[in-house]
């Protein structure tokens, strides 16, 4: 039952005599009276006393269309237990404003947070402007949530003079601090895109050699609540809570967000019945589902999930999110990496599987931006490590183990024509900027596009200068024009007339508080495909 705003709340001095209860109702309701939104139902709050701060996890938005976004929160007043709610449906208020002090709120309304998704919440918006900045937050019981910003993407079709956004992965908890989420943060993007690895699956201290600055809690994740633990403990860090809080996200997965190395229903081992492992990727998917901004068309039915989806920013920039791991084919040749096999040229094996790569063909027969990115896992280029095939050395989970859906790719990017292709890629843990050739085998044929790969937030610790193999790449792979192995994101500028990306590094992840600084500025201009020094 909806209820109008008492206007004696918003009378003179009263408010020395009013409890932290009514202070907090005035907070929440300060500006309704100029919203045309209906009214919150102030009788939802008074059921929820929490005995400690069940916002421990923050805010987060995502998947921004033109009119509207996904806000998200969980309510978990005990993240690293069993989430500390009562086994009930539980309601939260939510908010929508035009500035940061919630004086002129656009939107508001309430939703539930309910045990079978951890009370997790996801709100599809809709209704707001497009291309431009809102701030949002909820309220459970007594409690407010922390204030989170987000951007609408720019109306279908129209002239966009810029937009500027973030690309990121790989944040393993025990390898280093969130520094780098924490600069992404400072950036305020229009967007920020994860290329995977959100998550490691691994037991506390896990691998002797990589460096460890805190630890997983308990052991190897198979169960939802240990999936769901495990992404509460992750976000209950302050340096991530902020880079969500700062911009909408939209997320992939890569493989460890389930199992090392994964394909389709084959775990890393290769010796678990499929059908048990799909248990627990049923379990994972659910848990991602649960701990990320996405729309309801993305709700995962047992071990399938919906994660390929596209997105439009005016007619400057479309991007296509992918999903390199679902649906694979198993790693060729035994996984790790393989000189001269023959399977990794298969036909028959799939990166994408046949349906979305029939829906990503469709698209791609389609795109009308300026700009069109395709947002994915693994890296699309060649990384040989001893010359040029049929001799060469490649590592089997990249799409190098998959030649041939890499060739039905970069033809049918030619033969569409799309604008300014531009591949995201993660997973490697090293920034590489790669010219993308029709055929990595023949040096002089075409350039079709880039690719711009992230390399970790955190993944494998401090990193140097350069990748102990780069000296080996360099020489076989001419199409790699950059590379940084220390962690960070890459900043992404783009306008009509260009691409710029930004190679952002920090030099330690070990001890708090380092700096970044900018290894490697590249640009690519429209309708000259292939990077120039910027
Ligand atoms: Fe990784
Ligand atoms: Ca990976």
């Amino acid at each position: 039952m909806a209820m109008p705003v008492d206007p004696v709340l918003f009378h003179r001095s009263t408010h020395a005599r009013l409890t932290r209860r009514q202070l907090l109702d005035i907070a929440w309701k300060a500006g309704v009276a100029a919203a045309a939104a209906p009214v919150v139902s102030s009788r939802v709050f008074a059921q929820m006393a929490f005995q400690a701060y069940p916002f421990t996890l923050g805010v987060a938005s995502g998947d921004p269309w033109p009119d509207g976004v996904v806000l998200w929160t969980r309510l978990a007043p005990e993240p690293l237990g069993d989430g500390g709610m009562p086994m009930a449906a539980v309601e939260v208020g939510w908010q929508v404003a035009a500035d940061r002090a919630f004086r002129t709120i656009v939107q508001q309304g309430t939703t539930v947070a309910r045990p079978e998704l951890g009370h997790s919440v996801h709100v599809e918006v809709d209704g707001l402007a497009p291309g431009r900045e809102y701030f949002y937050r909820f309220r459970a019981g007594r409690e407010l949530s922390q204030v989170g910003r987000t951007v609408m993407a720019p109306a279908l079709g129209t002239a966009v003079d810029r937009l500027r956004f973030g690309v990121c992965g790989c944040s393993h908890y025990e390898h280093g601090l969130f520094t780098a989420y924490r600069h992404i943060a400072r950036q305020q993007f229009d967007f920020v895109f994860h290329t995977g690895d959100y998550i490691y699956e691994g037991r506390a201290n896990n691998g002797q050699n990589d460096p460890r600055v805190r630890e997983h809690a308990g052991h190897e994740i198979y169960s939802l609540v240990d999936y769901r633990r495990r992404y509460a403990q992750y976000r209950m860090d302050a340096d991530l809570r902020a880079a969500h809080a700062s911009a909408p996200f939209i997320v992939t997965w890569d493989d460890h967000e389930v199992d090392n190395d994964y394909a389709g229903d084959r775990d890393e081992s290769d010796d678990t019945p499929p059908a048990l492992f799909l248990l627990r990727r049923a379990a994972a998917y659910q848990a991602y589902y649960e701990a990320m901004p996405m729309r309801a068309t993305s709700l995962p039915s047992g071990p399938d999930m919906r994660l390929y989806r596209s997105f439009a920013f005016g007619s400057l920039l479309d991007l296509s999110a992918l999903d390199t791991r679902q649906y694979r084919s198993d790693q060729a040749c035994g996984g790790g990496s393989a000189t001269a096999c023959a399977a990794a040229t298969d036909p028959a094996r799939t990166m994408l599987g046949s349906d979305q790569e029939a829906w990503l063909f469709d698209r791609l027969g389609q795109a009308r931006a300026t700009w069109t990115v395709l947002g994915q896992q693994v890296p699309t280029f060649a990384r040989d490590y001893v010359g040029t095939a049929p001799d060469g050395r490649f590592q089997m989970d990249k799409w190098d183990g998959y030649t041939a859906a890499r060739d039905r790719l970069f033809a049918r990017i030619v033969e569409t024509r799309a604008a300014n292709p531009v591949i995201l890629s993660g997973d490697v843990h090293v920034h590489y900027a790669a010219d993308l050739r029709r055929d990595f085998t023949r040096p002089e044929s075409p350039v079709i596009g880039v690719e711009l790969t992230n390399s970790s937030i955190t993944s494998n610790g401090d990193g140097a200068e350069h990748a102990a193999d780069w000296a080996t790449l360099q020489q076989h792979n001419p199409h790699l024009r950059f590379h940084s192995a220390r962690r960070g994101y890459i900043a992404c500028t783009v306008t009509p007339s260009e691409l710029r990306a930004d190679f952002q590094v920090v030099d330690r992840v070990t001890t708090p508080g380092a700096p970044e600084r900018t290894a490697g500025r590249w640009v690519v201009e429209a309708g000259r495909p292939g990077l120039v020094a910027g």
